[in-house]
């Protein structure tokens, strides 16, 4: 592989270009005795970073908060959001720092956050750490839907630390390195319309179009345009998680990436049953952010920054454009759902085949990835795998008639690619955070080693529904 060293990749900062009201400079905190744990080759393959030339030693020093990187000059951003429906004034980055940003191999920048740096200005109460358990969530998720083609935030690595921090119980601090393009949020707009600062509203619009969204400026309503397409991206995310059955769990507006990506990983979860209430997050008591709710509250968001946005472009050009979210939305998965049942083409009934299929997965409580890969068996000839999953009826049967009718010869090699083997399962996720907690990362890596590669065979637990015990787990906020 092709790539410098870690010490000659060569940091700017675009975000300080912006004024000083958005950001306050950091210094990273040092972790004590930092480790190693995890290392992403395909996260460092997107910076131009040769893994051979990182050591884990240089990767510790670096990203534990010992030195920093040629031109880094880490900050933290102000922001603020919508969480659960409120208002929250002041937010920010409370835990992480912007190192700064470098040139892809793919031609455009990213930015190296470092999440779990120690505390902020806008750390409030809390220590601005992050546990070893959440980091490696965020890792494994970033990882896994990315090989997915979900759009997301990327991680490099994760460093390990015997820093105790105080959560549930005692546990050590880490850190991730987090890539994206860009790490702004729909809060950052509301954080300067909320504090009625209209010319770093317009900056931080002017920053996002000429940064992520330059054809724009071809439009004769930038804004607009700028907005129009974050809709758009927002929808089709939603399609790609509903599709494949992820919980992000948290999605209040700081949480909502103005690049469209899924951003902070949290108590997230991948539907075990197939049940459209299911609440990932122990904390969400109503069930805001329940499976079935995340398109809607996805929109609910896109509301919340076209108001941000009130003052640069017309209430009724918002409207049009949030108005797009729904159908954009709908087209996204019924095509996305389409090739996870084998049908490239279009018929007139498919959105329906889809929702008779979801109710039959409701009914029987069936496993959701699992369900995929019996009917994968169906269109290849077997039908017993889905019959055992969910049941031997009258309503099954009839729709598998008209299931077997409507696919084409080419549907399980289309399901092949498009039905992952590998679930990032929570109790799979527990089980090697577990290990790691001890010392151990051979299973971190061998999990993260095969979530790359989701449509490949593997260990044949890897792609089985989860074990009663490790079914439908809840996880608290504590991170
Ligand atoms: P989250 O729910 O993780 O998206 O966090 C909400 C806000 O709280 C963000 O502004 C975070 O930066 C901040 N935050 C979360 N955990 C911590 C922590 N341990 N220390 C400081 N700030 C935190
Ligand atoms: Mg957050």
């Amino acid at each position: 592989m092709n790539g410098v060293g870690l010490e000659l990749l060569q940091l700017g900062n675009r975000f300080a270009e912006l004024s000083a009201s958005f950001y306050h400079p950091v210094t990273p905190q040092p972790l004590k005795n930092p480790f190693l744990v995890a290392f992403s080759t395909d996260a460092a393959a997107l910076i131009g970073l040769d893994p051979c030339q990182a050591s884990a030693q240089q990767l510790s020093e670096y990203f534990g908060g010992h030195r920093l990187l040629p031109g880094s000059e880490p900050l933290a951003s102000v922001y603020s959001g919508h969480q659960f429906g409120g208002y929250s004034a002041q937010l920010g980055d409370g835990r992480a720092a912007l190192l700064g940003d470098l040139p892809g191999s793919d031609g455009q920048r990213w930015e190296l956050q470092l999440k779990g740096s120690g505390k902020t200005p806008y750390s409030r109460h809390a220590d601005g750490r992050a546990a070893l358990r959440s980091v490696i969530r965020e890792y494994l998720a970033s990882e896994a839907l990315a090989a997915l083609g979900v759009p997301t935030t990327r991680a490099l690595c994760i460093i390990g630390s015997e820093t105790p921090i105080y959560r549930e119980s005692i546990e050590s601090a880490a850190t991730v390195v987090r890539l994206s393009p860009s790490h702004i949020r729909f809060g950052h707009f509301e954080y300067f319309y909320y504090t009625r600062q209209p010319e770093q509203l317009k900056q931080l619009a002017d920053f996002v179009i000429e940064h992520h969204y330059p054809h724009c400026n071809e439009s004769e309503k930038p804004y607009l345009a700028m907005y129009s397409e974050v809709v758009e991206r927002t929808a089709k995310l939603m399609a790609s998680w509903q599709v494949l059955g992820f919980c992000h769990g948290v999605m209040n507006t700081d949480n909502m990436s103005i690049l469209g990506l899924t951003l902070d990983y949290g108590p997230f979860a991948f539907l075990d049953e197939y049940q459209p209430d299911y609440i990932c997050n122990r904390s969400d008591e109503h069930g805001r952010y329940a499976y079935r709710q995340q398109p809607a509250v996805a929109m609910w968001n896109c509301v919340c920054l076209a108001q941000s946005l009130t003052g640069l472009v017309k209430q009724t050009d918002l409207e049009q454009a949030l108005n797009r979210f729904e159908p954009l939305y709908a087209v996204a998965y019924t095509e996305q759902m389409k090739l996870r049942l084998g049908m490239s083409d279009k018929a007139p009934q498919d959105a329906e085949l889809i929702e008779a299929f979801l109710q039959l997965l409701q009914q029987a409580k069936a496993d959701y990835n699992a369900a995929f890969l019996a009917l994968e068996q169906v269109a290849d000839g077997d039908p017993e795998p889905f019959t055992l999953l969910l049941g031997d009826n009258e309503a099954v049967a009839d729709w598998l008639q008209r299931y077997r009718a409507r696919i084409g010869v080419n549907a399980t090699e289309l399901m092949s690619r498009h039905n992952p083997r590998i679930i990032l399962r929570n109790y799979l996720a527990q089980q090697v955070i577990g290990r790691a907690e001890q010392g151990d990362f051979t299973d971190l890596a061998q999990l993260h080693a095969a979530l790359r590669e989701p449509y490949k065979e593997h260990l044949e637990i890897y792609s089985q529904a989860s074990p009663e015990w490790g079914k439908n787990l809840s996880l608290s906020c504590s991170s």
